[in-house]
């Protein structure tokens, strides 16, 4: 008898949201992620009852223990430009009322680039806007997560001190959590590349956010070097971190719960995917 780890990839939605499903159990994933419409562009029509249904009553549904959300690459809640701001708000409550129809339990985010405007000024706008989204839908259930950043450009979220900030002054810590990124961490300048300082890494994370915030990890490797502020996803051992770290993350006990996810490379086949799932899978097992 084997446990059901948690993994598997972020999955297309083309053809609509509950062809994802289908998607992530032909190659036998048992979490995935989605976006929740279409990533290029700021607002889509909302979902339609039927393909509400669709995904919620696909039968093959069950067989992922998780499915989550990713928010689209256009939000920025800390955008200097008031019309980009105005649409990050709105795409953001639009994308959160759609995860939340869809029963997700959250929507990744990267919580924003302060395009100048210095970490500080970026970080309250942050805060200010997620308090503004929360008050816009009361009611939906979805958390946001925010996801640790690789740094590039103006963007926030390359330390963990900005996530705990950020949970630290909403005015509904309890609809935040956190996801984390292999890629981004190493990229930001966190020491993953053995099992040792992985732990320590993770103890930081501990005790500066707390694991029980923890909900969801982005396994990527890195194409750029340690302390980079360089995000370039790469195939599982094809990259700069070593396997090391995802050899930790996929036996520890305390991540067994916790899913997790590919965001590499990958064609229509999903071929990419099968060899680093194989990878993963084998990581779990082998001493
Ligand atoms: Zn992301
Ligand atoms: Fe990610
Ligand atoms: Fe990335």
């Amino acid at each position: 008898m084997t446990k059901t780890i948690l993994v598997g990839a972020h999955m297309s939605i083309r053809g609509g949201v509950s062809m994802a499903i289908e998607r992530a159990r032909s190659i036998r994933c048992t979490a995935m992620q989605i976006f929740v419409k279409n990533n290029m562009q700021w607002f889509a029509r909302p979902l339609r009852s039927e393909e509400i249904r669709a995904f919620l009553d696909h039968v093959q549904r069950g067989e992922l223990s998780s499915i989550f959300g990713h928010a689209n690459y256009l939000i920025n809640l800390a955008a200097t430009n008031p019309q980009f701001h105005a649409n990050s708000i709105r795409a953001l409550s639009e994308e959160l009322t759609r995860a939340d129809q869809l029963e997700l339990p959250f929507l990744v985010l990267h919580p924003g680039a302060h395009l100048g405007a210095g970490e500080e000024v970026g970080l309250e706008k942050i805060i200010d806007s997620i308090d503004e989204v929360f008050r816009k839908i009361p009611h939906v259930k979805t958390k946001i997560a925010l996801e640790t950043t690789a740094g590039q450009g103006s963007c926030i979220g390359h330390r963990f001190e900005h996530l705990a900030f950020i949970i630290a002054n909403v005015r509904e810590p309890e609809r935040v959590c956190v996801c984390l990124d292999t890629a981004h961490l190493f990229a930001a300048g966190y020491d993953i590349s053995s099992e040792h300082s992985t732990r320590k890494t993770l103890r930081e994370f501990d005790g500066m956010i707390g694991l029980d915030r923890l909900v969801a990890i982005h396994l990527n490797d890195s194409k750029t070097a340690r302390g980079s502020r360089v995000d370039r996803h790469e195939h599982i051992g094809k990259g700069r971190i070593g396997l090391d770290a995802f050899r930790f993350i996929m036996r520890d006990r305390r991540f067994r719960k916790i899913p997790k996810v590919l965001e590499t490379p990958k064609g229509k086949d999903l071929r990419e995917d099968v060899m680093n799932l194989k990878t993963l899978h084998r990581l779990a097992k082998t001493r």
